[in-house]
């Protein structure tokens, strides 16, 4: 990875201490906020506290609407430059039928697919175009470990560097990022609302071969549910269990499940034999959001407001729809009076509550029909899916549901320099 003149492994030196905005967490909601504040001019302290952005299976998707985003702050380019795929259907094949949940080419928009990027990539390409504006510091290896607070309002962040030292960054206004283990929600005693999720996630990769299907699709049967994405050479697998089941799978051995897979997808079975448990990660799925997702001084966006299940791959998009928004709205505030008001953090949860709820609801309806089912060993209800898409306007629904969701957000912030 480039290493840029603003980016310092936790060491705050050239801050003094203090800057304008302070975003814990550079995932995808902490990273393209950070771009949006300091291409607007403002200054902007992004702490991460890995030393990479390398997080293996948290989602490579990225949808129209984020595409949209990069081509309204002049970086479509330089994004479609990085190595990736084009992604237009996904398709739901059971043992005797199958077809397309959703189909992006019917929208008639500039960018009618999904692009399959390694997250690490898209990261860093956010952060080295922000690290060539003056105003972005991208402090790595920086974990915040609590709030500053003066007179009930939070003023900054306390954190570790990697050598242990603790710091301190004064800010105007602090953005929790830091995701769905939020670390600055738990501090700032915000009540999170948990919907819960009947399943775990375990991913793996397993070699595709010329003549295997072209689409991505799911797999449900009897006990388990596997989503099978392509990725040109080898097939990216999300292998579903019930919640908490992992060491089960585990306890069973490795046979056993590689004989689980091929009862599912028999084409895998000259492959599987490559497959170990050690190669597998297994990711906790929460589905929650905060009631309230501000305090005077700190913002909660992306997961750290709304942890969202993979379902629908969504949860990176919204991640960067919430970062737009916050853009949007503090970027003025800023300019004007060097602060940020409770009025202006509730306008952002406002803004994006809504989307949070509709996208999570849907989520939520797929776990109860289908997720739930399948892992209890019922068949999905799918009926009523298959039905509706024989509308067109259902279908057109879905594909704009996924490929945009509700409320799409704009970047309304001038480009400073
Ligand atoms: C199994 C699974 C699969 C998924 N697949 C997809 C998918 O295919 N497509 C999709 O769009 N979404 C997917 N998601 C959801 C998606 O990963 C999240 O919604 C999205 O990453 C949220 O972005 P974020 O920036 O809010 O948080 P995160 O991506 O979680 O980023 C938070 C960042 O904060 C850092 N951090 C945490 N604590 C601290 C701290 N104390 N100090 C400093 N830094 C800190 C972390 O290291 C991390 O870099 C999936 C989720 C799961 C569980």
């Amino acid at each position: 990875m480039g290493r840029t003149k603003n980016r310092v492994d936790g060491d705050p030196n050239d801050l003094n201490g203090r800057t304008t905005v302070c975003v814990v967490g550079g995932g995808p909601a902490g990273a393209v906020l950070g771009l949006l504040l300091a291409r607007s001019g403002i200054d902007v302290a992004v702490l991460e506290k890995h030393g990479d952005f390398l997080r293996d299976f948290r989602g490579d998707t990225i949808h129209p609407s984020t595409l949209d985003v990069l081509d309204e702050i002049g970086l479509g380019d330089r994004f479609e430059r990085l190595d990736h795929r084009k992604v237009s259907a996904m398709d739901l094949v059971t043992g005797d039928d199958e077809f397309t949940v959703a189909d992006l080419r019917t929208l008639r928009e500039r960018h009618p697919y999904i692009a399959m990027v390694p997250q690490w990539d898209f990261l860093t390409m956010i952060t080295e175009a922000a690290a060539e504006l003056p105003g972005f510091r991208l402090l790595m290896k920086a974990e915040a470990t609590g709030l500053l607070t003066e007179d009930g309002r939070v003023t900054g962040v306390r954190y570790r560097d990697a050598a242990g030292t603790e710091h301190e960054i004064a800010a105007a206004l602090t953005v929790a990022a830091d995701g769905r283990h939020s670390t600055l929600r738990r501090a700032a005693g915000l009540p999170v609302r948990s919907l819960g999720a009947p399943m775990d996630v375990a991913w793996f990769r397993l070699p595709r071969e010329p003549g295997d299907r072209e689409n991505p699709f799911l797999r449900p049967g009897a006990g388990r549910m596997m989503a099978m994405l392509n990725r040109e050479t080898y097939w990216q697998i999300a292998y579903l269990v019930p919640k908490g089941g992992w060491s089960r799978v585990r306890d069973r051995g490795v046979e056993a499940l590689r004989a689980d897979i091929v009862e599912l997808l028999p084409f895998l079975a000259d492959r599987v034999g490559g497959l170990e448990l050690d190669a597998i990660s297994v990711l906790d799925v929460r589905v929650d959001h905060l009631r309230r997702w501000y305090r005077p001084g700190l913002l909660c966006i992306g997961d750290a407001a709304h942890a969202m299940s993979p379902i629908g791959g969504v949860g990176i998009n919204l991640a960067i729809q919430d970062a737009v928004a916050t853009a949007n709205r503090v970027v003025p505030a800023l300019r004007e009076s060097g602060t940020v008001g409770v009025g202006d953090l509730a306008a952002v949860q406002r803004r994006r509550m809504l989307p949070t709820l509709v996208v999570q609801a849907a989520q939520l309806a797929v776990q109860r029909f289908v997720i739930e089912r399948v892992l209890d060993g019922r068949p999905p209800a799918l009926g009523a899916v298959k039905r509706a898409r024989a509308l067109r306007t259902v279908r057109l629904l879905l594909a704009r549901g996924v490929g945009f969701g509700p409320l799409p957000e704009h970047v309304r912030t001038p480009a400073a320099l």
